[in-house]
């Protein structure tokens, strides 16, 4: 074990997830969720040694409450002597931010000036970051972008075609997202394979209840599907990912929805929920499938066959495709939506091998076509905890 303890912290606009991580093993040593901050009935519940308990945040129901909680949670196993540093992630680092960065005055500025592009999300990392610059005086924090590792995207790749000036004046232009997901993805793909990542061509799948999909070769992000916000690309748990923009004047006029329903609409009642008219869950979709549901069997067709398409597209970005990696609990998970994907894919030369297909699950790595298959496709689980603990002990000297 590592002498100095990582502590990753993870904060939404009502949520504080946390871990503390070994370095070097990786092994999570405790980690915690509180839920329903800014509500009287805020709770915090901490898991180590396998066991778990909740304490209630009444007294003190927000960020820095949840943060005091864990700071007694952490006295109490002996962990807080231990702690050398503290990483959070940080939905937008706009164009400021193309690696992590160990925070200060201006970093703090920084993440503020990327609120318009993260408005519910970077607010709550402030809130997260205040609290443990104030409850674990002296210990360096860092922080992580999710939109850090596309930054290298080409012009051609990152730009709207819409008039230039709304980029220049507001910064409109595609950012993308789950970039820490898929830098820990794109290193462990190249050392599962034995291959140099330099020369490895892959087409990454992030599948969650958000859904993206990145092409990175010469060992660098070419191109993703998320854009100026998460809606767009894949079709998602709720999400509809790519529409017709004419969406908005279409509903407007026909179904007296304003902008804000609308958007909502795509955000929160579309994806797999709104066709199935079930659930977002990919899950209860494949069991109902199974059981006849036909929104549920259409809602897995279309999240696959949007999926395939974006695979062959990211190729173009890629240069070519040596492996197509697929990740995230729906990727590491679903051997039914990698196998319509593959079987979508069957002119790109791949060819699935079902037997491995159906063993690369619940956290096991695996590659899921044949020795023929003219590309690997691989199933990699994500780790982006970990990934923000290396980088969080590589910028403080841990
Ligand atoms: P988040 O984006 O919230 O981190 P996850 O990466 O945990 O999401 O992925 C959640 C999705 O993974 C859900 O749609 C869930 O149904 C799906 N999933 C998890 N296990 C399985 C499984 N065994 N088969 C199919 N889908 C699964």
């Amino acid at each position: 074990m590592s002498n100095k303890l990582i502590l990753v912290l993870n904060c939404g606009s009502s949520s504080l997830k946390g871990a503390v991580l070994d370095n070097d093993s990786g092994e999570v040593l405790l980690s915690c969720l509180a839920e329903k901050l800014n509500l009287p009935d805020a709770f915090i519940t901490f898991k180590a040694n396998g066991e778990k308990h909740t304490t209630s945040l009444a007294e003190h129901p927000d960020h820095t409450g949840a943060v005091e909680a864990l700071m007694v949670e952490l006295r109490a196993h002996g962990l807080d002597s231990k702690i050398g540093a503290i990483g959070h992630r940080v939905v937008s680092g706009g164009e400021l931010y193309s690696e992590s960065i160990v925070v200060d005055d201006d970093v703090i500025a920084g993440i503020e000036k990327c609120i318009p592009l993260a408005p519910l999300h970077n607010p709550a990392h402030l809130l997260g970051l205040r609290a443990a610059i104030d409850i674990f005086k002296g210990l360096p924090n860092v922080v992580v972008f999710d939109t850090a590792f596309h930054q290298t995207m080409p012009e051609h790749a990152y730009t709207y075609a819409v008039p230039h000036e709304l980029y220049t004046k507001y910064g409109l232009r595609r950012y993308g997202a789950h970039g820490t997901s898929y830098r820990f993805v794109a290193d462990e793909t190249a050392r599962f394979l034995g291959e140099d990542k330099q020369s490895l061509r892959m087409v990454i799948a992030h599948l969650g209840n958000g859904a993206s999909i990145a092409a990175v070769s010469e060992g660098k992000c070419q191109d993703t599907s998320m854009g100026l916000t998460p809606l767009e690309g894949l079709v998602m748990g709720t999400r509809s990912g790519d529409i017709d923009p004419s969406v908005f004047s279409f509903l407007a006029q026909n179904a007296n929805m304003n902008i804000t329903q609308i958007t909502d609409m795509l955000n929160k009642k579309s994806g797999l929920l709104g066709i199935s008219g079930l659930s977002n869950d990919c899950r209860t979709i494949e069991e109902e499938a199974g059981k006849g549901h036909k929104g549920a069997q259409l809602a897995l067709e279309i999240f696959a066959y949007r999926l395939a398409k974006y695979v062959a597209s990211m190729s173009v970005a890629s240069g070519g495709i040596d492996a197509l990696v697929f990740t995230g609990g729906i990727g590491e998970n679903s051997n039914l939506i990698r196998s319509k994907v593959i079987g979508y894919l069957g002119f790109l030369g791949l060819t699935e091998d079902a037997k491995a297909n159906e063993d690369a699950r619940f956290g096991n790595a695996g590659v899921i076509t044949t020795a023929e298959s003219k590309v690997k496709a691989v199933v990699i689980p994500t780790n982006e905890e970990l990934m923000i603990a290396h980088d969080t002990a590589r910028l403080t000297g841990l």
